[in-house]
């Protein structure tokens, strides 16, 4: 929920608007947004596996030592904890990664790993005027959907990946285990788990009816307070988004495209490892 009100803040989205490329006269949406996304991972973030050392300009010697509460100057930007690392190369010098939640700053640092990258990316797609959810798998990884409004429904955007509508390549091409992945907006929490599996049958057997019944439960509770704020002609809108999607769930075919079977692309082979993703 912080997340998603940063993106309301009018600085913030002045400064986006003065860096990302422009949309041209007639590109639809899905082009637009596909441009973004080729800007965004391949000209503006970079990932971190770890930070460089500012005085050897290279993560070469760079150890990890701990991770900690932030200091007070981090959590200005909201970070509440920081990787403490120690250069080998230059004699022990510390260096620092908080982990910032501010996308004002991190339109500054330009760099982290899915966190960093979906939490900047979605305050972009918010600044573009797309409906926009930031998606947490509750395995560890976390990503955005947009709103396509010429095509009806939401589309599964990664940005660290440059994907867009793959949303099988979590289960069909990093060989993870889904089972909760729920999306926030600034109206709603909703459970988007069947959009993310290829057969949703067997991953709802996998999910405890107290689980269940937990997660049910905290979203209504979250949800009622939120529909509280909107119009009437917000709700009605949702509600239609909500039908339609709910539709969409269960005439899925199973299909898997070719993009998701694609292992995963984003951090280092060593950090994947440790990872167990590889
Ligand atoms: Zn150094």
């Amino acid at each position: 929920m912080q997340l998603i009100s940063n993106y309301k803040d009018l600085e913030t989205q002045k400064r986006i608007k003065e860096i990302i490329p422009k949309r041209k006269e007639n590109s639809t949406s899905k082009k637009y947004v596909k441009e973004l996304l080729h800007w965004y991972k391949n000209d503006f973030f970079t990932w971190c596996n770890k930070p460089k050392c500012p005085l050897c300009n290279s993560d070469k010697n760079i150890i990890s030592v701990e991770t900690c509460a932030s200091n007070e100057e981090e959590k200005q930007y909201q970070s509440y904890r920081t990787e403490v690392y120690k250069c080998q190369g230059c004699g022990g010098n510390e260096v620092r990664f908080p982990r910032y939640n501010s996308p004002i700053k991190l339109l500054e640092t330009k760099t982290g790993r899915c966190g960093e990258w979906a939490n900047l990316f979605g305050a972009i797609l918010f600044t573009c005027n797309f409906k926009t959810r930031f998606v947490n798998n509750y395995e560890d990884h976390v990503w955005n959907e947009f709103y396509n409004e010429e095509e009806k429904r939401w589309i599964h955007i990664d940005s660290c990946e440059e994907a867009y509508d793959t949303p099988l390549v979590y289960e069909q091409g990093w060989g993870r285990a889904m089972t909760f992945i729920v999306a926030t907006s600034d109206e709603e929490i909703v459970d988007i788990t069947p959009r993310y599996v290829k057969d949703w049958s067997i991953i709802k057997e996998r999910r405890s009816d107290i689980m269940e019944n937990t997660l049910k439960s905290v979203i209504n509770k979250i949800n009622n307070d939120l529909y509280m704020k909107l119009s009437d002609e917000e709700k009605n809108k949702l509600s239609e988004r909500r039908i339609k999607e709910k539709e969409e769930f269960e005439s899925k075919t199973g299909n898997v495209k070719e993009e998701e079977k694609i292992p995963r692309q984003s951090g280092s082979e060593d950090w994947k490892k440790e990872r167990g993703e590889i």
